[in-house]
């Protein structure tokens, strides 16, 4: 998507060969604007699918995906990331292992808003090495809920993230792919 490489390519920042930062439109500032053209993007790109929800994990992947549920008039459930003990529901869980703080972590969804009625948009806002998703479809599996999509904002292509999904049977679509962030310059993959 040209105008999300456009802003990676403005606002982007490099603090070594494996991350890039994207705090000013996404990841700590979020631009409202971008978030809208995002979610036109994947209602676009996953028309042919009748999604009943689209599921994210917190936090970034929430602010698309809030734009996206509008447009296509469905829910958004967010995973929620090491509850607290006021998540008293009952819950699917799994653990991920953490690429940015390398260290494990607990998602979980209450089983009050997942279904095996669901087909399930998975939307994040970045892939590396798929652990995230590899979790997420794990517990979306145990639900029983059907996946008709996965869609990434900023694949990190250099990464084995859509090798390892990609495995299991699903395509990704991701917005904006990253071919390397060596020296700190972005090259996108063609
Ligand atoms: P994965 O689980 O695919 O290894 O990593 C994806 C998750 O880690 C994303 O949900 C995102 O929160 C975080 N992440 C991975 N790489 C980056 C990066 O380069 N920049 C930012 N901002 N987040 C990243």
């Amino acid at each position: 998507m040209k105008l999300l490489e456009e802003y990676i390519r403005t606002y982007g920042e490099v603090p070594n060969d494996d991350v890039l930062k994207v705090d000013a439109f996404l990841n700590h500032q979020i631009d409202t604007r971008l978030m809208m053209q995002l979610a036109e993007d994947f209602k676009e790109h996953f028309k042919d699918q009748k999604i009943t929800k689209i599921v994210t994990i917190e936090t970034s992947g929430i602010a698309p995906c809030v734009f996206l549920g509008y447009l296509l008039h469905v829910p958004v459930v967010y995973m929620k990331k090491n509850p607290s003990k006021i998540m008293t529901d009952d819950c699917y869980h799994t653990n991920i292992h953490s690429f940015t703080k390398d260290r494990d972590y607990e998602i979980v969804i209450s089983k009050k808003y997942i279904s095996s009625e669901d087909n399930v948009l998975f939307i994040d806002d970045f892939m590396a090495n798929g652990e995230a998703c590899l979790g997420a479809i794990r517990v979306l599996k145990e639900a029983q809920a059907t996946i008709c999509g996965i869609g990434i904002v900023i694949e990190k292509a250099f990464q084995s993230g859509r090798k390892q999904v990609q495995a299991l049977g699903y395509d990704v679509y991701a917005q904006a792919r990253i071919a390397s962030l060596k020296n700190g310059t972005i090259v996108f993959a063609e």
